[in-house]
């Protein structure tokens, strides 16, 4: 068993003085307030301790393509000349980089505060699109990956059938990602079957990507293969998605899907950009949960969340970092705050009356991240995962600050993003800010993005 004491913690049900927290076997089994320190117990001190977040949305790979397109072309840019400058990179993806990146990538996720990931990996074949001998290769590396970090993870292999909604068919650098439905079954036996040799809070979900991706027989066929598993899909996310959808299916694709699919609680939605007002509505009160990446939304032009009035009729959100071009938990929930005051000229939008922002914002996000992830986490709780992390006012310069003052500060004016420590179901895999094995995972991506980029 481990204690941890702290002078101040965010609790389920508020803010705590004199905290102390028992673990066992990676769960919270005792909460205790207005405690002392035990003499086995890891003394926090000052620090505040909060529940970490699981990050919805990760495509890891990409985060060794950061910083690659942000050169202008010879006209406009958008989201699909990025998608190309994707596909030639993947054209010299190794298994080797594959894991060397992920893990590089899951470890800055826990130095910023997330205790889980849902990694929604499509990067399946070798290049042309010869399966490996086995199948699910790149997902026991992505496993692996998430073992060797300690991250826990919610392993979400993508089906991935079409080039476009007509059915097209797969050419250039899609062909990595593309099975048919019975190939797309071994990846997912393949993983479980890794999966059983990993720490027992990391699971399994499906991902059909998009209704670009996969048509409406296979997306159900699709949702049916883990019942009561979480089900991840990208939608809505640039308007020529939403025009070409409306022309096939002759609905929006928000629209279509709350009328021809069961979506609720088991659902998240990534992105959910382009909604009417009836989409927005209808989304909060099915239960399902947007998966917001308010930074590569930002990076990639497109667009802003319609989040007031998913959040005034009770909608559900997480966050995602997406395409992993800057992982940092803070900067994602200040961007997505930051889009709402753009979009409504006003201050504060989230938050309920009277309340900090940076609190709703990381409870709402943890609470949503949790049942995205299917992962009992979201809140300091007794049977919850010890997914925990503490911040040290003192080191970004919210002296004086307590409790949400203090957190509002870090959210908003800090330029420290990095945790000071961090758990993922109990294990403690962030201290002093630093992942325990930083340098040696660091080295190994480094090498990988030299060779990559000089392939480029
Ligand atoms: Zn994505």
């Amino acid at each position: 068993m481990q204690q941890i004491f702290v002078k101040s913690a965010l609790l389920a049900n508020g803010w705590a003085d004199d905290v102390l927290i028992s673990i066992s076997g990676g769960k919270i089994t005792a909460i205790e307030q207005d405690a002392s320190p035990t003499k086995d117990a890891l003394d926090l001190g000052a620090q505040i301790l909060l529940p970490a977040l699981a990050n919805v949305h990760s495509h890891s790979f990409q985060r060794a393509m950061a910083g690659l397109s942000e050169r202008r072309g010879a006209s406009t840019d958008s989201f699909w000349t990025w998608r190309d400058v994707m596909y030639r990179f993947l054209d010299d993806l190794s298994v080797d980089d594959i894991h060397a990146i992920a893990a590089f990538t899951f470890m800055e996720m826990a130095e910023t505060g997330f205790a889980s990931v849902g990694e929604f990996h499509y990067v399946h074949h070798q290049k042309g699109g010869t399966p490996y001998d086995n199948p699910a290769e790149t997902s026991v590396q992505i496993i692996e990956a998430a073992k060797t970090i300690g991250l826990g993870l919610t392993h979400l292999p993508v089906l991935y059938c079409f080039g476009g909604v007509n059915e097209e068919t797969l050419k250039g650098g899609q062909l990595r990602f593309g099975s048919d439905f019975e190939l797309f079954e071994h990846i997912v036996d393949g993983s479980k079957s890794a999966l059983n040799d990993a720490p027992c809070d990391f699971s399994l979900g499906v991902a059909p990507h998009s209704l670009r991706a996969v048509n409406p027989g296979l997306l159900e066929q699709v949702t049916k293969l883990l019942p009561d598993r979480p089900v991840h899909m990208h939608i809505s996310e640039q308007k020529i998605e939403v025009a070409e959808v409306e022309a096939k299916f002759g609905a929006r694709p928000i629209e279509w899907l709350l009328e021809n699919t069961s979506v609720n609680e088991r659902w998240c939605l990534i992105h959910c950009t382009h909604m009417t007002p009836s989409e927005t509505i209808g989304l909060a009160k099915s239960g399902a949960v947007a998966g917001l990446c308010s930074i590569t939304e930002a990076n990639l032009g497109d667009g802003i969340f319609d989040g007031t009035r998913f959040v005034e009729n009770g909608g559900t959100f997480g966050i995602g970092s997406d395409s992993d071009l800057r992982i940092s938990l803070t900067e994602e929930l200040r961007t997505l705050e930051h889009s709402q005051r753009y979009a409504t000229n006003q201050r504060t939008v989230l938050a309920n009356p009277h309340g900090s922002n940076s609190q709703f914002l990381l409870q709402s996000a943890a609470a949503g991240g949790a049942l995205a992830l299917g992962r009992q986490s979201g809140e300091i709780a007794v049977g919850h995962w010890a997914d925990l992390m503490s911040i040290e006012p003192d080191a970004f310069l919210a002296d004086g600050l307590k409790q949400s003052m203090a957190l509002d500060y870090w959210m908003f004016a800090a330029r420290q993003d990095r945790v000071t420590n961090l758990w993922s179901a109990g294990r403690h895999i962030v201290s002093k800010g630093e992942h325990k094995n930083r340098s040696q995972i660091e080295q190994r991506f480094k090498t990988a993005v030299r060779k990559l980029r000089a392939l480029l």
